[in-house]
């Protein structure tokens, strides 16, 4: 019946929160990733908005690793998938119900069989050999493929029969000629005729569940209310609506969030991008990142306030997200981005986590006061690592770099003034040493000295740092106390 339409009505509106309009079931929603790679900031995001969206409705999050291909699963893809959610602050390990979808092969078994009695699905004989064929043609003549298998229609003791003695898989019997509309929580209406979608595989002869079946099983059987996952995913939601309604059950609310491009509007993959830019979460503790700085990136893939605040903590975040707030259009990868995210971290956490950070990431525990004034200047963890540099050893001393010809500061002139500083300095006692005290002194001499700023400063902390770019001498003096910065002006004065 060409006029038949499948509406899903129970849909709240976008906007509305936590409970399913029709029977005001809590959320629930599902993490699957399957354990066959690194874990990649795309399924990270997507952990993310499911995490957001739970807390935010005080939900449930069930973790399920999709683990039925056996060849590629590996144990230590899910050790790296629990630890890199766990280091961006989301122990789905140990705060979520864990699932194994390979454990639940028996009721996936169970499900196909009444799948079978009830007519639903039926075995396919046709060969892959067939079926490539047909795929060709299809291309040859510029057509989508859609498969209706000739054994749709076959006498079920005919079908058993033949089961005896060919190869067959499982499919759907789809029905023709029918619209699936459902309502996405990001991309708003979509309908797909069943026409384009044909008799898909749902099982292997052995009774061992394909994807498709497996994963709506599973959605079904543990109360999942949304399903939050990628746009990639978004062509599988009008089959598994088959499957729902095939099985019986009433189908969750579906949220597709959008693809993640790079540069060249290609999907973000490690394999295309340029070797500094960031695409595992490994990558980015590798290039010392920090967690809260990751988090804050990775939701404006796709997520916005609506509103100019850029700078969003996991707790705030929990608090503002919205799925009605992620846009559907791609989101666009800016690594540049990510390091400013980072950055504006590196300065906001409380410096005593910054310091356990450092210590992880380095190996190196370092005194509080150094960290803070490093962080001014440091992206990462890898920038702070090489700030404090001149604040906890010697940078050496090279006196070429005393010279400044804008300012016009020749080797000469500059340790001339470096022999003044020392004089003035001399006059605070190691109890009144801070970068206040020597700020307040330094600012009357080069009044009374009649200089201008940067011949002072300029020698002062070159002397100090050794470097170019640092920061100031006075925070820098009060890190490394009176004796240290005696000397090292002592020796840069000589
Ligand atoms: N195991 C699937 C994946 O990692 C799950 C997709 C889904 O969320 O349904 O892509």
């Amino acid at each position: 019946n060409p006029s038949f339409f499948i509406f899903y009505f129970s849909f709240p509106a976008v906007h509305s929160p936590a409970m399913n309009a029709e029977n005001s079931k809590p959320v629930v929603v599902r993490m699957p990733p399957s354990p066959t790679g690194h874990l990649h900031l795309g399924t990270a995001r997507a952990a993310l908005f499911n995490w957001l969206f739970a807390h935010h409705h005080h939900g449930k999050i069930i973790f399920r690793w999709e683990d039925t291909d056996l060849d590629r699963s590996d144990a230590k893809f899910e050790r790296e998938i629990f630890d890199g959610l766990a280091w961006l602050g989301m122990d789905f390990e140990n705060e979520c119900e864990l699932f194994r979808q390979t454990e639940n092969a028996a009721l996936h078994r169970e499900k196909l069989g009444k799948l079978w009695d009830a007519g639903k699905v039926f075995p396919c004989f046709t060969t892959t050999e067939k079926l490539d064929e047909l795929r060709k043609l299809a291309a040859e003549k510029k057509e989508n493929f859609v498969f209706w298998s000739p054994d749709r229609d076959l006498e079920k003791r005919e079908a058993e029969e033949k089961m005896k003695t060919e190869k067959f898989v499982w499919r759907l019997r789809t029905p023709r000629d029918r619209w699936i509309v459902f309502k996405d929580l990001v991309r708003k209406k979509i309908s797909v005729n069943t026409d384009t979608i044909g008799d898909f595989a749902v099982a292997r002869s052995d009774g061992s569940v394909l994807y498709f079946l497996a994963n709506a099983i599973d959605d079904a059987t543990q109360g999942v209310t949304h399903v939050l996952r990628g746009e990639d995913h978004v062509s599988n939601t009008p089959k598994q609506i088959l499957l729902y309604e095939a099985l019986g059950e009433n189908p969750p609310e579906f949220g597709h969030i959008p693809l993640v491009l790079d540069h060249a509007k290609r999907k973000l993959s490690k394999r295309n991008v340029d070797p500094g830019i960031c695409v595992l979460v490994k990558d980015f503790q590798a290039a010392g990142f920090i967690p809260e700085g990751v988090v804050n990136g990775l939701v404006f893939l796709g997520w916005n306030p609506k509103s100019t605040e850029e700078i969003f903590s996991m707790d705030n975040l929990v608090e503002k997200f919205e799925i009605g707030n992620v846009n559907p259009g791609a989101a666009q990868y800016d690594f540049e981005k990510m390091l400013w995210f980072n950055a504006q971290w590196m300065r906001r956490v409380e410096v005593g986590k910054l310091q356990k950070y450092f210590e992880k990431f380095s190996g190196k525990k370092i005194e509080l006061p150094a960290i803070e004034l490093a962080r001014e200047k440091a992206k990462t963890l890898v920038e702070l690592d090489d700030e404090l540099k001149y604040l906890i050893g010697d940078p050496g001393w090279s006196a070429e770099i005393l010279e400044h010809e804008k300012m016009g500061i020749t080797i000469e002139s500059g340790k001339k003034m470096l022999k003044i500083i020392l004089e003035l300095l001399e006059k605070i006692s190691v109890e009144n040493w801070s970068a206040e005290k020597i700020r307040e002194i330094s600012v009357e001499k080069i009044a009374a000295l009649g200089v201008k700023n940067g011949e002072f400063m300029w020698p002062f902390r070159v002397a100090l740092s050794n470097r170019k770019g640092s920061a100031g001498p006075f925070e820098i003096a009060e890190v490394l106390g009176k004796t240290e910065t005696m000397n090292r002006l002592a020796r840069a004065a000589k």
